[in-house]
């Protein structure tokens, strides 16, 4: 009964559920930061972001105009 329940529990399954953890992780939008006047997107602490900070995804920003910031990389 015992030995059932460990191949049940730590069994064909963990592999499965694991690399559907990834797939859903690579579906994950990157979310980056810009300004009302900057024309960089950033990370969420990078020092430009102290006057304004406004969240888009980094696939809108690039589409928008918005270039990568030197001082940050995101
Ligand atoms: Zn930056």
């Amino acid at each position: 009964m015992l030995l059932t329940g460990f191949i049940l529990l730590c069994g064909p399954f963990q592999p499965l559920k694991a690399s559907e953890s990834i797939a859903y992780h690579v579906r994950q939008e990157v979310t980056v930061y810009v300004t009302n006047t900057g024309s960089k997107y950033h990370r969420g602490g990078c020092g430009y972001l102290s006057r304004s900070k406004i969240s888009i995804s980094k696939k809108k920003a690039v589409a928008a105009g918005y270039g990568t910031c030197s001082r940050c990389r995101p």
